[in-house]
C-alpha cells in the first residue's frame, strides 16, 4: 500500500501503522488513511487519469492500494453524468445533472467501496470477508467475492426486500438474516469481528472501504471538464458517502488537479422515518441522537449513523442544506424521475429526488449553479415499494373493438 503512509485518528491525530484497524485505541475516533499528497501531486496529471482504465481505478493514486496489488474488479465506475433538463424544468433548477451509479456492476454505488475494500482485504491476506448491510453492500460484496473466490458472509436485517436477498444469495455468499434492524446487525458484526479472523468491511476494513466513495466526487469533477459543481445532493445512511465526497473534492485541489479549493455546497437527503443526521444538523450542534428506523428507504435505514456527526459538520461547513422526506414523497420522487428522465431508481434515489425538490423550492440553488444529484441505487431492487400503486393502464379482452372502447377512456393528450 505504497501511497498510504499510515492511518490517522480523525479526532486526536494519533497515527497507526497500515493494518486492519479502524478505531483509535486512545479516543475511539475513526482512523483514516494518510496519503503523501506532495508525492502524488508530483506525478498525477489530468491527462494521465484520462488515459487510465474506464473504472474507478483510473484514480488509483488517490486510493489506498499500491499499483503492485492484484485488484478485485468487476468494472466499477465511470458511470454516466446525465444532464437532466426535463427534471430541471419540473423543479425550477437551472443546471441539473444526475450521476447514474445504477450503472455499476451490481447497480449501486456500493461497488465503489467494495472493489477498494476487497482489494485491500486480499492484500492483507484475508480469505474470508464479511459485512453488515442494508442490502446494496451485501449484493456487491457477494459478487466481488465470487469473482475472486473469497469466502463471504453478509449479515442483513431479516425484513430486507426480497430482491436484495436474491441478488446477494445468487452469488453463493452466506447470507445471515438477523431478526432486528441494521443497528442490531452492525453491533453483532462488531462482536463477531473480535472473535473471527475475517475482514469486515464496515469494521476492521472501514478505513479502506470508505475511501472508495471519493471516486464519485472525482468522476463528477472530471465529467464536468475538471470543474467542481456548485452543489451536490447526497443521500445518507451512515454518512460515510457524504463525508468522502467532501474529502474527495478537497484532495483534487490538494494534489493539483483543481486549481482552487472547491466551493461546493454539499446537501444531505434522508427519509423522515430515519433522519438522525438531518435532526442533528437542525439542532445546531451536530450531535447524533439514535432513532429506530421506520421507512421504505431501507438502504438508508441506519438509526445510529457512524459518520453522522461528521456528515452534519460537512453540510454546515459547506453551507449545504438537509431535508427529510416522507414515504409518499419518496414514491413520488421515484415516479417523477422515471417519467421525466427515463431512469428507475430505488427508494434511496426517491429520497434524493424528493429532497432535491424540497431544496429547490426552498431556494437552495438560487445561485443558478450546477447541481449534481447522486442516484446511488436502482429501482428493480426495491420494486416492491411500488407494488399496489402501479399496474396496467387498462385491461381488455383480446379484440380490436375492446381496445377502441378502452382508448376512449385513456389519456389522448399524448403523441398520436
Ligand atoms: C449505502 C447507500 C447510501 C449511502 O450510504 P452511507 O452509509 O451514507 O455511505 C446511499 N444510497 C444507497 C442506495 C446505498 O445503498
Ligand atoms: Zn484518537
Amino acid at each position: 500500500m505504497a501511497q498510504v503512509r499510515e492511518l490517522r485518528c480523525r479526532e486526536c491525530d494519533r497515527t497507526y501503522a497500515v493494518a486492519p484497524v479502524h478505531v483509535c485505541e486512545f479516543c475511539f475516533g475513526p482512523l483514516e488513511p494518510v496519503y503523501d499528497y506532495d508525492a502524488i501531486a508530483a506525478s498525477v496529471t489530468r491527462a494521465g487519469i484520462e488515459a487510465g482504465p474506464r473504472t474507478i481505478w483510473r484514480y488509483s493514486p488517490l486510493l489506498p492500494i499500491g499499483d503492485g496489488v492484484e485488484r478485485v474488479d468487476l468494472g466499477t465506475g465511470c458511470t454516466p453524468l446525465i444532464k437532466a433538463d426535463n427534471l430541471a424544468r419540473e423543479l425550477g433548477i437551472k443546471h441539473l445533472y444526475l450521476k447514474n451509479d445504477m450503472a455499476n456492476p451490481t447497480h449501486s454505488f456500493k461497488d465503489r467501496v467494495v472493489t477498494v475494500a476487497l482489494t485491500a482485504a486480499r492484500a492483507m491476506g484475508f480469505t474470508t470477508v464479511a459485512c453488515a448491510s442494508t442490502g446494496n453492500l451485501a449484493n456487491s460484496v457477494a459478487a466481488h467475492a465470487a469473482r475472486v473466490g473469497l469466502r463471504a458472509f453478509v449479515f442483513i436485517p431479516a425484513d430486507l426486500e426480497e430482491a436484495k436477498i436474491i441478488t446477494t444469495a445468487v452469488y453463493g455468499a452466506n447470507v445471515v438474516a438477523v431478526k432486528g434492524n441494521y443497528d442490531h446487525v452492525n453491533r453483532l458484526c462488531s462482536e463477531i469481528a473480535q472473535t473471527m479472523p475475517w475482514g469486515f468491511l464496515n469494521v476492521n476494513l472501514r478505513p479502506f472501504y470508505s475511501e472508495g466513495s471519493k471516486t464519485l466526487a472525482f468522476e463528477v469533477v472530471e465529467q464536468l471538464g475538471w470543474e467542481a459543481p456548485e452543489h451536490i445532493v447526497v443521500p445518507a445512511a451512515s454518512g460515510s458517502l457524504l463525508t468522502k465526497v467532501h474529502r474527495g473534492l478537497s484532495e483534487l485541489h490538494r494534489v493539483g488537479l483543481l486549481d482552487t479549493e472547491p466551493a461546493t455546497s454539499i446537501h444531505l437527503a434522508q427519509a423522515e422515518g430515519c433522519s438522525p443526521i438531518v435532526a442533528a444538523f437542525r439542532s445546531g450542534i451536530d450531535h447524533i441522537r439514535p432513532v429506530k428506523p421506520q421507512t421504505i428507504a431501507k438502504s438508508l435505514a441506519i438509526g445510529n449513523p457512524a459518520d453522522g456527526y461528521y456528515a452534519a459538520r460537512v453540510v454546515r461547513k459547506t453551507e449545504g442544506t438537509a431535508e427529510a422526506v416522507s414515504d409518499d414523497e419518496i414514491i413520488a420522487g421515484i415516479r417523477l424521475l422515471a417519467s421525466t428522465e427515463g431512469l428507475f431508481t430505488e427508494t434511496a434515489g426517491g429520497v434524493t429526488i424528493a429532497a432535491l425538490k424540497r431544496m429547490a423550492a426552498a431556494g437552495a440553488f438560487q445561485d443558478d449553479g450546477r447541481v449534481v444529484a447522486l442516484l446511488t441505487g436502482m429501482g428493480l431492487k426495491t420494486a416492491e415499494a411500488l407494488s399496489g400503486r402501479l399496474g396496467p393502464t387498462v385491461e381488455i379482452q383480446p379484440d380490436l373493438e375492446a381496445f377502441r372502447q378502452a382508448l376512449d377512456f385513456l389519456d389522448l393528450e399524448g403523441p398520436a
